[in-house]
Order: C-alpha cells, then structure tokens, then sequence
C-alpha cells in the first residue's frame, strides 16, 4: 500500500516540491518501506520516538523536527534533526544557537489562524522574532512552516495558507542576515493541494502514505 500511495502522490506532485513523510507512530519498517518508495526527508514529531528510529535508520534520509520543541530538548534535538521546522520563540533559537555550530537550518513556525492552543508566532509578531533571531550567527533561518486550523473542507484552510505566504515574500525582502526565505512548509494529507496552489514548497504527509494512524 505505501507504494502505491508514494507513487501516486508523486505522479501529481511537482518535481521541485519537497515531500516530507510524517513518520509519527510509524514503524522503522514502514519507515524503510517509504525510503525504498523514493522518499528523502521524513518528519518526526517526537525527540525521544525520533531518537529510536534514528538508530537504525541513520543519516539515509533528511529529518524534519515538525512537533514542537522544549528547550530541554533541544541538545538531543540537533543531534538527530536536519532542520528543525517548529521554532517559534527567540528563546528557542538562542537555546539551539547554543548546542550547535555555525547556519544550523530552521523553520520559523507561524500561528497563521491565531489560536491560542497552538504553538507558533503569531503573524504580528514575525518581523520581530525575525529581527532578533537573525543576532544569531549559528541560526540560519531557511523559511517559514504553518499547521493552520484542523477543518474538514480543504477550501477552508486556504486563506491560512495565503497568509503564510504572504509573510513568506514579505520577510524575504527585509534582507536581515541569517535570514534565506526558500522553504515554505504547509500542507497535509487533506490540504497538499490547496498548499500548493498558495505556493508551498515542502508538504508534509502521513495518512496518504502510511494509512490511518491507529
Ligand atoms: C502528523 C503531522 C502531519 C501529517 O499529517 P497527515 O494528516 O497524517 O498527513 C503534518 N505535519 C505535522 C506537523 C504533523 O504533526
């Protein structure tokens, strides 16, 4: 089945898109399956579930942290992560600017419909985190990342998108050192599509690969 489902998403998708299989709950094998399928970037949600499975999987892959980030994490955090997609406070980035050597690559997670139960910037508040993380030298920030809202009609998340991208070009013309907006991560298995028609470069996906989660 996942081969299937790879191929499938493949034949749709541009080829300069980015797909990054959601590996949360995923076994090492279904994980290795994916790899087989052609799959080159996975994303964990998890430090300590990441951890295991990278033991065995290694450095074959690109990993993506895409669950939010405690700072007591962190150490262990950049010792398996590629790019960590979840950064959303200064504090954060200080504490991974600390434990790693010069451009460690992140993602600045934005907060695109406000809700209070969810981590991320919220959209007003971008340019500052921006201006001050951009102090840090060890911190390369490559992009922005947004969740949006949980909705049923892909239609609805739209306008989520439409923002995030729109901070995307906006910040990418403040110029501020450390700071190369080319990676725009929204879109799950229900909304890849609406995300790339808002311009997203990199899509995250579990369900459509993997199947239901149990
Ligand atoms: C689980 C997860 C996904 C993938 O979700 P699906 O609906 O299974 O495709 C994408 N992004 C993040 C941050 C996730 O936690």
């Amino acid at each position: 089945m996942i081969q299937e489902n790879i191929e499938k998403i493949r034949k749709i998708v541009p080829k300069d898109i980015t797909i990054v299989a959601a590996t949360k709950t995923r076994s090492v094998d279904e994980i290795k399956q994916a790899i087989t399928c052609g799959i080159t970037d996975i994303g964990e949600n998890y430090i300590q579930e990441a951890e295991k499975k990278f033991n065995d999987i290694k450095r074959i892959v690109k990993w993506h942290l895409i669950g939010h980030l405690q700072k007591n994490k962190v150490k262990k955090a950049v010792k398996i992560f590629d790019i960590i997609e979840t950064v959303d406070s200064f504090e954060i980035a200080k504490e991974i600017s600390k434990h790693t050597e010069k451009g460690f690559p992140v993602l600045i997670e934005i907060n695109s419909a406000r809700e209070q139960q969810k981590s991320g910037v919220y959209p007003e508040n971008l340019e500052q985190v921006l201006v001050n993380i951009s102090t840090l030298s060890n911190i390369s920030v490559l992009g922005l990342m947004t969740m949006g809202p949980v909705v049923e009609n892909p239609e609805e998340i739209r306008p989520y998108f439409r923002l995030t991208k729109q901070l995307f070009d906006f910040t990418k013309k403040l110029n501020l050192p450390n700071v190369e907006m080319k990676i725009l991560s929204m879109g799950m298995s229900n909304s890849w599509q609406v995300a790339i028609e808002e311009g997203a470069t990199c899509i995250r996906i579990g369900t459509a690969i993997f199947g239901p989660r149990t």
